[in-house]
């Protein structure tokens, strides 16, 4: 008799299957609205997941991952070499050094002294680390700066001298395509203002929404790695 080990000797087959078809999917949606199927990068958002589907993402050709929490991600990522990591999560200023300790990007810069703390961390630290500008797009109690400031504090923050390469947004948390369409709009006209070569936007359950509306990185989770315990 055979030993039953379908389900895991097939999981990591799986997983390069559903990254290749969301890689696939995105492309066909990036073409259709006459972009670049390339034109879009995929963030392996891996909250609430383990260090080994971090491994096999990457192994699955993942090559950005991203965490919201520092003290989840500090010993996730110890050691996951050749990917670059996104921090995704709220920047508290007292976390800057493990912030840029940890990460490579920092999507979540939404005010002067946050971009400040960064930029003090990447002097003493010595590493490389740039920034997005996380914008407010929906009316729920999100994080972010307002678009209308975004191009204002883009230029101050370069000023200082940090690196700042775009715009990163949270959709709606609404079914109303029309309203997630207008939230996206205002994103990209803010990346417009802060320029730069990405716009963070798109999770899971909008991310066709967002590539139709101008986004050069989805964030996903979900669609990857399923549901979060
Ligand atoms: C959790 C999270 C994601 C991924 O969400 P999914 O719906 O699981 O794809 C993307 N961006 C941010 C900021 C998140 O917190």
């Amino acid at each position: 008799m055979k030993l039953d080990v379908g389900a895991a000797a097939d999981a990591p087959v799986a997983l390069e299957q559903r990254i290749a078809a969301l890689q696939a999917r995105i492309a066909n949606v990036a073409r259709t609205v006459g972009r670049a199927g390339a034109s879009v990068r995929i963030l392996g958002v891996t909250k609430g997941h383990d260090r080994e589907a971090v491994v096999a993402a990457i192994r699955a050709g993942l090559t950005e991952i991203g965490e919201n929490y520092v003290q989840e991600a500090v010993p996730k990522y110890a050691g996951v070499a050749g990917v670059t990591k996104h921090y995704i999560g709220r920047v508290q200023t007292n976390k800057a050094k493990a912030i840029v300790d940890t990460f490579d990007v920092v999507q979540t810069v939404d005010r002067l002294e946050a971009g400040l703390a960064i930029l003090k961390a990447v002097r003493e630290r010595e590493k490389p680390v740039s920034a997005l500008i996380q914008v407010r797009i929906a009316s729920d109690k999100q994080f972010g700066a307002e678009p209308r400031d975004a191009g204002q504090l883009a230029g101050r923050l370069r000023d200082a001298g940090l690196r700042v390469d775009g715009v990163m947004a949270i959709g709606p948390n609404t079914n109303d395509e029309d309203e997630t369409r207008r939230a996206f709009a205002t994103a990209a006209a803010a990346f417009a203002e802060v320029g730069g070569h990405t716009l963070s936007l798109g999770m899971s359950d909008d991310w066709e929404l967002a590539v139709a509306g101008g986004s050069t990185m989805v964030r996903i989770g979900t669609a990857i790695f399923g549901e979060r315990a």
